[in-house]
């Protein structure tokens, strides 16, 4: 008889046992194999260690990880700040659930202008890339950065035409209508010299570098000089841009008369819940806010802000400015100010102040932090109580904390997409949002459509387990379909339709019953609505709750979340559809000379950037006819640009 295997634990504590006591980087796992935490450590061992056994406090570390874990992998790593780049690199490859890991699906904007270029300009990216040209931001909405963007245009009028654009015109010999509204100086037709123009790209630099103090020194001088030169002019060009950069200025807080460029952290906790925010300061004023949440946080402080900040300045995108400072001191302080002075090319401080202007700082973002703390908890009650309400009135089985929600939509009849948003206690889930392209059912028969995508849906259960509530845009008839799809499968889950309803429409008519008839009931979202209408299977009364029922509220929103999700998809796929058809579009291009550029050159996006020179040499394609195709795009452009 063989020995008897010992206990999980007893296994775990003799592997720990057996670990290296080098620097580098550890990986909890649970039994099948999946990543539940990633750390670092000098000493791994000693580390391992510490979560199997209480500190000092009485305290276990991360019990509820413990708990789940069934084996300890380590890497070493020669030393510590290498331990945190692979710590990085392991937390974005696996994504544990028990690190607090920098979403990567929040998107960074920001500003590229290249230098380099003849004719510079700015143009918005989503990525910084290392490629010689400068980056500027970022901007955590697109409105912001269009907002910056349209404020810079009118101090610095750099063009904005794509290069096509800008040679189209240049051909032509007239400039575009940004001329026209002062928003550009028209290099594509030479009303503006290199020399003027370069010094506008700097000033542009100058003004989002933060220095703004050395901009209005700069342009003061060339005003005077301008001024007694009698170039009036120019003099009056400047003193407007002068103007202009103050006003812009006078809405930026200003946080320090020295003008340092600085980034600061502080948190603020409640048990699990942790709020960071975070903002630089470049030139002395207060450039960007930024804010993080996180939850089901079982690290300590110190470990969590030094985990957030080694993946925050790990990118190669972000170059710290020289002093970062944080409302308490990150674990792994050294290993973090080594990565941070390589990002950045020279020395960076790092430091928790203790008073004097950068205290403040640091205050002022942790009362930032307490205060959008204050606010989620606040909103996650009132969504649980509505979540409860929901409950009780509807009699479902779970409480409905997490809701996933369909909606189909048909355009005409055609070009049929459904969507799923998924919330979780009130606040969207993205990771889980999906479009799907109908691939089989009727585009009219919405019921078939929506009965195709509960069965790709369920058909992954196993991967994406079932949701609190499932929930569906529209009557009975769709509540029936999810069910069935459900039954199905054998599984079991809460389902709840929603539909409006009209002055004109009794509950039997509203809940239809032939296929794609509850759809056709259905109303549009304005003008003659009577009520929302909750649909449970096999009941044949719709429930109506008070128009002000938080419950009710909470399925609305995450409705017209679905739709509108929905209906973008629709709209970019039609997008595509036209795109695709465009050339279609162009006087004296017929399907021989279509096919012959799209052959040729490779896509219609090269056929929109080609030169005329590149049109003319496709075989059967004339130099009229490159005429024709660039200025039809370039048209394009314009209406694009509005
Ligand atoms: S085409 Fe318009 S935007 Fe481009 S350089 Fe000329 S005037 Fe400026």
């Amino acid at each position: 008889m063989s020995e008897a295997s010992p206990s999980p634990s007893a296994a775990l504590a003799e592997r720990v046992a057996a670990l290296p006591a080098g620097p580098g980087v550890y990986l909890w796992k649970n039994a099948r194999g999946r990543v539940l935490y990633v750390g670092k450590a000098q000493n791994l061992r000693a580390r391992a260690r510490s979560y199997l056994r209480a500190g000092g406090d009485g305290r276990l570390r991360m019990p509820a990880m413990v708990e789940q874990a069934a084996d300890v992998e380590v890497v070493l790593t020669p030393s510590a700040k290498d331990a945190l780049l692979l710590e990085n690199e392991l937390i974005k490859r696996h994504r544990p659930p028990f690190n607090v890991r920098l979403r990567d699906d929040k998107q960074y904007l920001g500003l590229r202008l290249d230098p380099r270029e003849r004719w510079p300009r700015l143009t918005p990216v989503r990525r910084f890339r290392t490629d010689g040209a400068s980056y500027f931001g970022p901007y955590t909405s697109s409105q912001a950065l269009r907002e910056a963007l349209s404020n810079l245009r009118r101090i610095f009028p750099l063009r904005s035409c794509s290069d096509a654009v800008f040679r189209d015109y240049a051909r032509r010999g007239r400039p575009c209508i940004e001329f026209e509204m002062k928003r550009c100086l028209a290099p594509c037709v030479g009303r503006v010299e290199e020399a003027a123009y370069a010094e506008l790209v700097a000033g542009t630099a100058l003004f989002l570098r933060g220095r703004s103090g050395q901009l209005l020194k700069e342009l003061q001088t060339r005003m005077a000089a301008a001024a007694t030169a009698e170039r009036f002019e120019e003099a009056g060009r400047l003193r407007d841009r002068i103007a202009a950069v103050e006003k812009t200025l006078a809405r930026q807080q200003i946080v320090s008369e020295r003008g340092e460029d600085r980034d600061v952290f502080a948190l603020a906790r409640q048990g699990g819940e942790l709020e960071l925010h975070g903002f630089a300061v470049r030139g002395g004023r207060v450039a960007s806010h930024d804010a993080w949440s996180f939850s089901g946080v079982e690290l300590d402080d110190a470990e969590a802000l030094g985990s957030f900040l080694g993946q925050y300045y790990g990118t190669p995108d972000r170059v710290p400015p020289r002093e970062v400072l944080v409302g308490l001191a990150p674990e792994g302080a050294g290993a973090l100010a080594e990565l941070l002075a390589e990002r950045a090319g020279r020395r960076v401080a790092l430091r928790v102040p203790q008073r004097g202007a950068g205290a403040e700082l640091v205050a002022m973002a942790a009362a930032n932090a307490t205060l959008r703390l204050a606010q989620r908890l606040e909103a996650r009650a009132s969504v649980r109580a509505a979540a409860a309400e929901l409950q009780e009135r509807l009699g479902l089985a779970r409480l409905p904390r997490r809701v996933e929600c369909y909606d189909v939509s048909t355009l005409a009849g055609t070009l049929a997409v459904a969507s799923r948003v998924v919330f979780e206690d009130g606040r969207p889930d993205k990771a889980g949002w999906r479009r799907y392209r109908i691939r089989e059912a009727a585009a009219g028969d919405d019921l078939a459509c929506l009965r195709e995508v509960l069965a790709r849906r369920l058909a992954r259960h196993e991967r994406e387990p079932l949701p609190d509530l499932l929930l569906v845009d529209g009557g009975r008839g769709q509540v029936a379909v999810v069910a069935a799809a459900l039954r199905d499968q054998g599984l079991a889950c809460d389902v709840v339709g929603i539909s409006k309803e009209r002055d004109e429409e009794g509950p039997a008519s509203a809940a239809g019953g032939e296929p794609g008839s509850a759809r056709a009931l259905r109303v549009k979202r304005s003008g003659g609505l009577k009520a929302e209408r909750l649909h449970l299977p096999g009941r044949k009364d719709a429930v109506l709750l008070p128009p002000a029922s938080q419950g009710l509220l909470l399925l609305q929103r995450v409705r017209d979340e679905a739709h509108r999700f929905a209906i973008e998809f629709q709209r970019s796929l039609r997008q595509r559809a036209n795109l695709a058809s465009i050339l279609q579009e162009i006087p004296g291009i017929g399907p021989g000379k279509r096919r012959a550029l799209l052959r040729t050159l490779g896509s219609l996006r090269a056929v929109r950037e080609a030169s005329p020179e590149q049109l003319a040499a496709v075989p059967g394609v004339g130099a009229g006819d490159a005429q024709r195709i660039r200025a039809f795009f370039a048209d394009l452009e314009r209406l694009a640009a509005g």
